[in-house]
């Protein structure tokens, strides 16, 4: 009789161990696979998964697509999701992973590592793989760089009609008026917004490069920028790019904002042991050195250092703050845009 128990214990651990294996991507001794929903789309991140495929045979399937798209996807897939990890530019929309529930730890000793914890989520329910600086950008022709300060000085009476500024759509926006929430306060963000919008010189639109090729073509002075896109433009392939952003300057302001690209690891995934590999290969200093020599980013690895051409535009001094706060307060940030009709 015992031996029956046995026996039908055995067959019925047997017949689970089938039904995992069964099922896809039952983890890493199986697996050979990660998935990758990402709305970062640059060349250096396309070779690190190329690189990583050859490294450990471990097949990277790359899912593409703005933010906005791959989050909504992620909450409609729910449990069959088929995200191991979502990397994406911008703490707004990485934490909006997080606040939808749809994240786990993402952990490991290399990891923890590779990223100081102030670019780690508390629960390391996000890591940092690159960091971004918004910037102030000027024209280099007839501005004095003397006359720049702080982020609060543009709202000054001297840059009445002068300023341009991208659309209060932009998460990059959206996430520099939450710094100063979380920094500043309230209320100090909300005259901010609208001593910005008091001051410009035509209605926020377009893009980062937009900004630049406006202050190129003498529409305004002075403009807010993500550094490294002035990297891409003064290495762009097309010379109009390249001449737009020789005729600007780059100042850092004190406390300059800034924000991240990073990852979060699906809730739901399938290939975790695979996705921290990935994660760990990504914060490595081999890609956290393409990331900022070719994509013109600063690393998130603490033992790297920015590339030399990020080190000829000044020194960062960035803001102290809680990153996620960036995310905590977006909503409070796009009020704040919407009162001070910041188009
Ligand atoms: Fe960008």
């Amino acid at each position: 009789m015992k031996k029956t128990k046995l026996k039908l214990a055995i067959l019925a651990s047997v017949a689970i161990a089938a039904i995992l294996s069964g099922c896809a991507n039952s983890g890493p001794e199986t697996s050979k696979e990660v998935n990758v929903y990402s709305a970062r789309h640059y060349e250096v991140d396309k070779q690190a998964y190329i690189d990583f495929e050859e490294k450990t045979g471990i097949k990277v399937n790359i899912i593409e697509g703005k933010a906005p798209e791959l989050l909504e996807r992620m909450k409609r897939e729910g449990a069959d999701t088929q995200a191991d990890l979502f990397i994406t530019a911008d703490m707004g929309n990485i934490y909006q992973a997080i606040d939808g529930d749809m994240t786990q730890e993402l952990t490991s000793k290399i990891l923890n590592e590779n990223i100081p914890e102030k670019l780690r989520g508390e629960n390391n329910e996000w890591i940092a793989l690159t960091k971004r600086a918004r910037v102030i950008v000027y024209d280099k022709e007839k501005v004095n760089p003397n006359s720049l300060s702080t982020y609060a000085a543009l709202t000054d009476n001297e840059w009445k009609g002068k300023l341009l500024v991208r659309g209060a759509d932009s998460v990059y926006n959206q996430s520099l008026l939450a710094s100063f929430i979380a920094t500043e306060g309230e209320e100090y963000a909300k005259m901010w917004a609208q001593g910005i919008v008091d001051n410009l010189a035509r209605d926020p639109k377009g893009n980062d490069r937009d900004q630049v090729k406006a202050i190129a073509a003498g529409e305004g002075l002075v403009t807010l920028v993500n550094t490294y896109y002035l990297g891409q433009m003064l290495n762009s392939a097309d010379p109009e790019e390249v001449k737009a952003a020789q005729k600007v300057g780059i100042f850092f302001p004190e406390n300059t904002h800034v924000n991240i690209s990073g990852m979060v690891l699906s809730k739901y995934s399938a290939n975790k042991a695979n996705a921290i590999l990935l994660a760990e290969y990504l914060t490595s200093v081999k890609v956290q050195e393409a990331y900022t020599a070719q994509n013109y980013e600063y690393p998130a690895n603490k033992n790297v250092e920015p590339s030399e051409l990020l080190k000829t535009w000044g020194e960062l001094k960035p803001q102290d703050l809680d990153l996620s706060d960036l995310g905590r307060n977006n909503k409070k940030a796009v009020e704040l845009f919407a009162r001070a009709a910041w188009k």
